[in-house]
């Protein structure tokens, strides 16, 4: 007899056997699953591996792919699509997200528009995994914006004309190498930098571009520079280049060492890895000038905003950033920015096997479409 008890554990072996092979679940035809008459979230998932266009090396390690999963979550016949992105250095990986994946059960509500408590849910599941946790934060979103039928910047009221210009990264290489890739930068009005290997490589990487072009550019340091004399020296150097800031300078808990060369910097400074989640910004204040928001640090769109909101509290600028990923997390993260001062979303553009289109780059910035969620259809 299919009884209502029945009914459930069958639901149940659908999610359960599909949590053993997520690639298989990701074709299931599960989209509507009622229980007692009310329609249920459906979360599936998929790894893949991000093929970069260029080996890509900052101070401290190179690659050349980067591991990603791809999540979907159906509710009455509608997808919404989200994605982790996992560069090595901030220790999730495949596995690590499929196993957090596999613990969430969003079977359990009904409500989508309830995204506070269904993402307040998924933060507890496990401490850290934030990668793992924005994939399904911005599934979420996705599925949320097209029942509405409005992309997120319009929910959220952000004016679409706004967005900044965007940068593109040039990583540590040879000179000729460098040289090569500023002439690549023509589409974009600012270059990022990644300095903090050693002072020669550095000022080589600086004078290299600067042969090349004069366009504005930004520095990003990733914890590079272990002294403050000797960052403040370097960032001396820096200030009559066209640099219009320094990221992430120091070793990120080296805060104390990081407000007094705040202080002292002819150039503003922006924390990246000292800056996590929301919990991190009010520390932020009278330490960095602004905040780098990513939303694979801090879980997602949901807390991104909250984010936003805090740090200009406390009178921070603002950038959203990215790892590299598809144009999924991508157009994710540019629904926030009109509310930036600065952006560095070119993740999707390092890559060269994207699979989803989206916010498209336009004389220079991120451009965000009309297109419902996160704005994003899958190739
Ligand atoms: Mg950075």
């Amino acid at each position: 007899m299919f009884t209502r008890r029945n009914f459930i554990k069958a639901s149940a072996l659908i999610t359960a056997g599909s949590l053993i092979h997520p690639s298989s679940m990701f074709s299931q035809k599960t989209n509507v699953i009622k229980t007692g008459g009310r329609s249920r979230i459906q979360l599936t998932f998929r790894p893949f591996e991000a093929l970069l266009r260029h080996p890509f090396s900052v101070s401290g390690y190179s690659r050349t792919t980067t591991p990603i999963v791809f999540t979907e979550v159906m509710y009455e016949g509608i997808t919404g699509y989200g994605e982790a992105a996992m560069p090595p250095y901030l220790g999730e990986s495949s596995a690590s997200v499929i196993a957090f994946l596999q613990k969430v059960n969003l079977n359990q509500f009904s409500n989508p528009f309830e995204l506070e408590d269904i993402l307040a849910y998924v933060d507890t599941i496990a401490i850290n995994n934030t990668a793992a946790k924005a994939s399904v934060d911005i599934a979420l979103h996705d599925l949320v914006g097209k029942l509405i039928g409005r992309p997120w910047h319009e929910i959220w009221g952000y004016t679409a004309s706004k967005v900044p210009v965007t940068t593109f990264t040039i990583g540590i290489a040879s000179e000729k190498e460098i040289r090569e890739k500023t002439l690549e930068t023509a589409p974009f009005k600012v270059i990022k930098v990644k300095l903090g290997t050693d002072e020669v490589t550095d000022k080589m990487l600086i004078n290299t571009i600067r042969s090349v072009t004069d366009k504005p550019i930004r520095v990003d340091a990733n914890q590079g520079w272990k002294d403050k004399h000797y960052a403040l020296k370097m960032i001396e150097w820096l200030s009559d280049k066209n640099v219009e800031f320094i990221e992430q300078p120091l070793p990120k808990h080296n805060l104390d060492d990081m407000a007094w060369l705040t202080e002292q910097s002819p150039l503003t400074t922006i924390a990246d890895e000292s800056c996590q989640r929301l919990e991190d910004v009010l520390r932020m204040k009278d330490v960095f000038n602004g905040i780098n928001i990513k939303l694979m640090k801090c879980t997602g769109m949901r807390e991104a905003n909250k984010m936003i909101a805090l740090a200009r509290t406390c009178e921070l600028k603002l950038m959203i950033g990215c790892m590299t990923e598809t144009s999924c997390a991508i157009s994710a993260a540019a629904q926030l920015s009109p509310q930036m001062d600065y952006a560095d979303l070119d993740g999707n553009l390092l890559i060269s096997n994207d699979q989803f289109s989206g916010a498209k780059l336009v004389d220079g910035k991120v451009t965000l479409n009309k297109e419902p969620g996160i704005g994003v259809r899958k190739l």
